[in-house]
């Protein structure tokens, strides 16, 4: 580790002794940024709006968390260290967290990499691999986040363009929310063939694990049955609860039945690729650090597909979101202004807009977006419906 402070990076003590001190109420949040040394002009750039449009307010400051696979260098940490009131803290991934698992072939993952370059974005990249594969199973478990209860995923380079004048993790905690997102997108489909097959495996062997009943997992699938794309609807999965859980001797109401059907109807069903885009995130570190989510990533991990092929861990949140969490722990951030390269998310209210330097329009350039939002929220609406019709 650098600085002599293992992984901490030397900074363990002072996270430890920030935490002991920390405000009653105020949610133990970080900002978390992976970012490598040649970054820092990104990293100031985003951190530095983040800070204008709400973490330099005296109610949030809440202390920056930086991770890299290399020590950060003094440069960095006092250029990075600089733009925010609140403390900044340097640590590196562990090894362990950002290599090749013993049960990964790394020759046939070579020749799977150059096979892919050129074919789909970062198709020749190992360390993009190693990257996704850190957020899909490992970040939460930075020793530097371990007395945090949420984070904010921050990128270089990216803009947040509208004044935060909520606190988005008080908002999610007072919401029981697990996860927050602003844009989401379609996955190339090059990069994760085996995915959806993989976690339909998981899926069939644990099928308890599934939100009882407001599951967002069909606001995400079609063509079940091999045709006519319909989502499943809840109603009928409930009703049928009934009848599966007589003949498997269960009681009725336990939701056993409805959760197995709904993972049966999904062995059937195709993934759309719609994902949140995980440049912008917000979350609760205890989904992530759940016996549930380990076993989904360990399952991922072991099916070997972010080497041999280029799973990226968006699809795998989301994924993980869809199957794990109810409908209502998810929050679209909508109030949020941001863009990442050249997708971006503009609040659509006018009152909100006026905290904001964007426009709506920039965010429907036509062609410009493989954006699955309008198909995304639709579905969700058509869950939303569905619900409401059967407790009525
Ligand atoms: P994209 O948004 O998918 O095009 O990917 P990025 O290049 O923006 O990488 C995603 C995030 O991971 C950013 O925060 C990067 O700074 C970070 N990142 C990517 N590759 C590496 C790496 O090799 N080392 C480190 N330390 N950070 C990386
Ligand atoms: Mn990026």
């Amino acid at each position: 580790g650098g600085g002599g402070g293992g992984v901490g990076g030397g900074n363990q003590a002072a996270v430890d002794r920030l935490l002991a001190n920390w405000p009653p109420g105020k949610p133990k949040a970080a900002l978390v940024v992976l970012a490598r040394n040649s970054d820092l002009a990104g990293v100031r750039s985003s951190l530095g709006q983040l800070e204008r449009r709400f973490n330099g307010r005296s109610s949030a400051r809440y202390p920056v968390v930086y991770l890299n696979d290399e020590p950060f260098t003094p440069e960095f940490r006092a250029a990075a260290a600089a733009v925010s009131a609140a403390p900044s803290f340097f640590g590196i991934v562990p090894t362990e967290h950002w290599s090749y698992p013993p049960h990964i072939n790394q020759t046939l993952a070579a020749e799977k990499r150059d096979a892919a370059r050129g074919r789909m974005p970062y198709g020749g990249s190992e360390s993009y691999r190693f990257m996704c594969r850190y957020f899909s199973g490992f970040f939460f478990d930075h020793p530097l986040l371990a007395g945090f209860d949420y984070y904010w995923r921050v990128e270089p380079d990216v803009f947040f363009t509208c004044d935060i004048e909520t606190d988005p993790f008080r908002e999610m905690r007072a919401a029981n929310q697990s996860l927050a997102w602003t844009i989401v997108m379609t996955e190339v489909p090059s990069t994760i063939p085996q995915l959806w097959p993989t976690v339909q495996r998981w899926l069939a062997a644990n099928p308890a694990l599934l939100p009882a009943d407001d599951s967002l997992l069909p606001a995400f699938l079609s063509g079940a049955d091999g045709g006519g794309g319909d989502a499943p609807v809840l109603g009928d999965l409930a009703a049928a609860d009934d009848a599966w859980g007589a003949a498997h001797g269960l009681r009725r109401s336990s939701g056993v039945g409805a959760r197995a059907r709904l993972a049966q109807w999904a062995q059937r069903a195709r993934y759309m690729g719609c994902h949140y885009w995980s440049n912008f995130e917000i979350g609760a570190l205890e989904f992530f650090r759940s016996p549930a989510y380990r076993s989904f990533f360990e399952h991922l991990d072991r099916a070997g597909g972010f080497f041999y092929e280029r799973w990226g861990d968006a699809p795998v949140h989301t994924l993980a979101a869809a199957v794990l969490l109810s409908r209502s722990q998810v929050r679209w951030a909508s109030d949020i202004g941001y863009r990442h390269g050249s997708w971006s998310h503009c609040p659509l209210d006018p009152e909100s807009r006026q905290r904001c330097d964007c426009s709506p329009a920039w965010d429907a350039l036509p062609g410009a977006q493989p954006s699955c939002q309008a198909d995304y929220l639709g579905r969700v609406a058509a869950l939303e419906a569905q619900q409401r019709k059967r407790q009525a």
